[in-house]
């Protein structure tokens, strides 16, 4: 795998939130070739992967509340926005241009093991094709982006399945995107967020289509409707093969939202509706990207 991506070529990874197309950070070419694999547009900047701390601060600029939150967080599914320090090891193209990067400490053991034989920084969107649900899954990765990579390794389904929590940490701290590290969870250790903006191009994530199956999503569903696919949340909804947590539980249900959405989504429905989803604990990541899904956020 290390050997590939010092050769320029795209492999797929898994992590614990969703499975990544991985290049080189470095490599410009390399980095181009996932943005032809995904049919990404060209301003939407990457996230870079690194083994450890110490790695992540020889590419961007940590400050005090970086570092308070990597010593928590990290092995694990919380992306840090910040200066970029050294702009070689994550190249132009791969952060689109700006002065900062977006970086995370994966805690999937294949990819720290893959993180730690490279060295320096791989940049891995999720192994989808644009504006697609990830893959939470290897089999549903390659289905996505099988013919574009060099390796693949097979690490089981996601623990998390979905993307991580991407945090701003440019001026005031911003919530860009959530994730499985909550709100809570970070105004407990840096105090209060400020709203994230609305500005698309600070984190071109908050695109509103986005993680998209081909059918309609209809959301706040209390049953299908004929023709319909339904994914049911609880214990007291309409028996189908994708109750995304029967017991009521967020983690379970994040965990299985993208590879249920796809699996629906194969059965070609009218529609895919959605049980209603409590805001709390991860149900903020969860809304937010079936209003995503929904086409509903601008
Ligand atoms: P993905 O690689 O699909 O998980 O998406 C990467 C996420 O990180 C997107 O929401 C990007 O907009 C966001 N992101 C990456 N780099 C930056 C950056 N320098 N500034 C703000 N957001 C970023
Ligand atoms: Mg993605």
């Amino acid at each position: 795998m290390a050997q590939a991506l010092r050769a320029g070529r795209l492999v797929m990874l898994p992590t614990e939130t969703v499975y990544g197309l991985a290049a080189d950070g470095a490599d410009a070419h390399a980095v181009a070739a996932i943005y032809a694999a995904k049919g990404r547009p060209s301003f939407n900047p990457l996230i870079a992967h690194v083994a450890d701390l110490a790695a992540a601060e020889r590419v961007a600029v940590l400050d005090d509340r970086a570092r308070t939150l990597a010593a928590q967080f990290w092995p694990g599914p919380l992306t840090l926005v910040a200066p970029i320090r050294d702009a070689g090891a994550v190249c132009d193209l791969a952060r689109a241009g700006l002065d900062t990067v977006a970086i995370r400490v994966p805690s999937h053991p294949a990819a720290r093991a893959v993180l730690a034989a490279f060295g320096g920084a791989v940049v891995a969107p999720s192994a989808n094709r644009s504006g697609r649900p990830s893959p939470t899954t290897w089999a549903d990765a390659m289905e996505e982006t099988g013919f574009a990579i060099a390796a693949s390794l097979d690490g089981g389904a996601c623990a998390i399945g979905l993307e991580s929590t991407v945090l701003g940490l440019i001026d005031q701290p911003r919530l860009l995107r959530p994730g499985a590290v909550t709100r809570p969870q970070i105004e407990a250790l840096i105090g209060p967020l400020a709203e994230a903006g609305d500005d698309a191009r600070r984190s071109p994530g908050r695109l509103a289509r986005h993680y998209s199956p081909n059918a309609p999503v209809r959301l706040e569903a209390e049953g299908p409707r004929e023709g319909e696919a339904f994914l049911g949340f609880g214990p007291d909804v309409p028996a189908t093969p994708w109750n995304l947590s029967p017991a009521g539980d967020a983690a379970e249900a994040a965990a299985n939202l993208f590879s249920y959405l796809r699996a629906a989504d194969r059965t070609e429905p009218s529609a895919i509706a959605v049980a209603p989803i409590p805001e709390a604990g991860l149900g903020e990541a969860i809304n937010d990207r079936l209003r995503r899904a929904a086409g509903f956020v601008g």
